[in-house]
């Protein structure tokens, strides 16, 4: 509150939302996103009920502890290549914001493919902007009681399912069906397919484009990775100024701009792209496209709005120019690192032996003498068959002349699976020096001797 002339006044820091009643756009950027829609609901939705050698294709077990991706299955020792995806993930994000600015947000982020899932149904039932405006500002009639009802019911269904399946990746989808249509579902996956639903049906439905401007890290540090040469939604400021109704062809000296404000009905986030690039822009296009169907109708030539960059803009720059700039230091650098960590993953992966073997020794008892001048340590072999075909599995000892198991010296694994297999070793007390000594644990599966690891351990002679 501030005091003058005796008079006084209220600053409001607080700005009420406006609702945003988005008009559908028609046209090329449109129907891009709508591909985007397809593509990745039907990954999102179908992957869970694929089955890939007679299970889940992609289940992340978190009670087993494993991650089974097709063929792949990580155990929580290859959480390096979990963390390697998500450098990729991250790099692939920054070279594609250095090049086309934030075509993520507009077109594949989950934000804008369920805002726009749930627009569809609310324009369905509610009908087009203006419809939804006059419903939104009439009192409560039987019409609108029942279009809130049945939007909000659409809109549930979608968010449930939704929740549904984003759980069926953590736990056998088809079980959790099973569970679901029983009522027997376990507290946490209440909790979760509860929590993803809510998630959904209040972002999607309620908040939307807050979610963008006002939640989303992405959109405040997106301008760092932004330079002069980046895409961005451009409004044509020489050509479309001085704007004005029938402006174009039909006045003299008037920019093409008709001011029929069709590029902030569609927008999402409810901004005007005539004012320059701002942070709210999402980078959707939808105002390129309304912008494009009105340069058609009153005949002028499209891009008004078009995807340019600032370089390009004050330059007078064509596309092929444009494209040209692609291949600048910035991109090449990015590039260049993203093309090292991917061939790094995809070779490591590729070369990783579904075989793991860690030796502990047993630390109750040091090497003791065992009769006719034998030395023996105990170890526990945890073995972690990774591989999707259960294996038998030959132990052998080494790195001592004449050292050898007592016993055992097999040991069968089922498919995915660990073991912890006890063993003695034994070796004369003068093949070895007193103290520590190293050996080595070898085991190779008896059907495919490639399959073969080696382990150091330590042979203790007692002094
Ligand atoms: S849609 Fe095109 S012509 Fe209409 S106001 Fe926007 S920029 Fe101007
Ligand atoms: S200004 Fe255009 S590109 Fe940016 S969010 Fe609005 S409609 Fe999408």
């Amino acid at each position: 509150m501030s005091e003058a002339k005796g008079k006084s006044a209220v600053i409001k820091m607080y700005a009420a939302r406006e609702e945003i009643y988005p008009r559908e756009a028609k046209g090329r950027y449109a129907t891009i996103r709508w591909a985007c829609v397809w593509i990745t609901q039907l990954v999102f939705y179908g992957l869970p009920w694929m089955n890939w050698n007679g299970r889940q294709a992609v289940l992340f077990d978190l009670e087993a502890r494993k991650f089974h991706i097709f063929d792949l299955v990580l155990w929580p020792q290859d959480f390096i290549y979990l963390a390697a995806l998500l450098i990729i993930s991250a790099y692939l994000l920054f070279l594609v914001t250095a090049i086309a600015g934030r075509v993520w947000c507009g077109f594949a982020c989950p934000q804008t493919v369920y805002t726009e899932i749930f627009l569809w149904i609310e324009r369905r039932i509610e009908g087009a902007r203006s419809a939804r405006i006059r419903l939104d500002r009439q009192g409560w009639t039987v019409d609108k009681i029942v279009k809130k009802t049945s939007k909000h019911l659409a809109w549930g269904t979608v968010a449930l399912w939704t929740g549904f399946t984003f759980v069926g990746y953590f736990a056998p989808i088809r079980s959790l069906m099973g569970a679901v249509l029983a009522l027997s579902l376990g507290p946490w996956q209440w909790f979760w397919i509860g929590f993803y639903s809510l998630a959904t049906y209040g972002n999607a439905g309620w908040l939307r484009e807050q979610v963008c401007k006002y939640m989303c890290p992405y959109a405040r540090f997106q301008s760092a990775m932004f330079d002069k040469d980046t895409l961005i939604v451009t409004y044509d400021r020489e050509r479309g100024e001085p704007r004005g109704p029938q402006a174009g062809a039909k006045r003299e000296g008037k920019g093409d701009c008709i001011d029929c404000s069709m590029c902030v009905q569609v927008c999402p986030t409810g901004i005007d792209i005539r004012k320059g690039l701002q942070y709210e822009c999402i980078g959707c296009a939808a105002c390129i496209d309304a912008c494009n169907t009105v340069m058609d109708k009153i005949d002028l030539p499209r891009g008004l709005i078009r995807y340019s960059t600032d370089r390009a803009l004050s330059q007078h720059w064509d596309a092929r120019q444009i494209a040209r700039r692609v291949a600048r230091p910035r991109v090449l650098i990015y590039t260049a690192l993203l093309a090292v960590i991917v061939v790094g993953f995809m070779f490591s992966l590729y070369s990783r032996t579904p075989l793991k073997l860690d030796v502990i020794r047993d630390r109750g008892s040091m090497g003791r003498e065992v009769g006719d001048g034998m030395i023996e340590n105990v170890y526990r072999l945890q073995i972690m068959n990774t591989a999707e075909t259960a294996h038998r599995f030959t132990i052998q000892v080494a790195g001592i002349e004449g050292i050898a198991l007592a016993d055992g010296g097999v040991a069968e694994l089922d498919a995915a699976s660990t073991r912890a297999v006890p063993v003695r070793v034994q070796a004369a007390r003068g093949a070895a020096h007193k103290g520590s000594n190293e050996i080595r644990f070898i085991l190779t599966a008896e059907d495919d001797p490639s399959l073969r690891v080696t382990e150091k351990a330590v042979f203790i002679v007692p002094r």
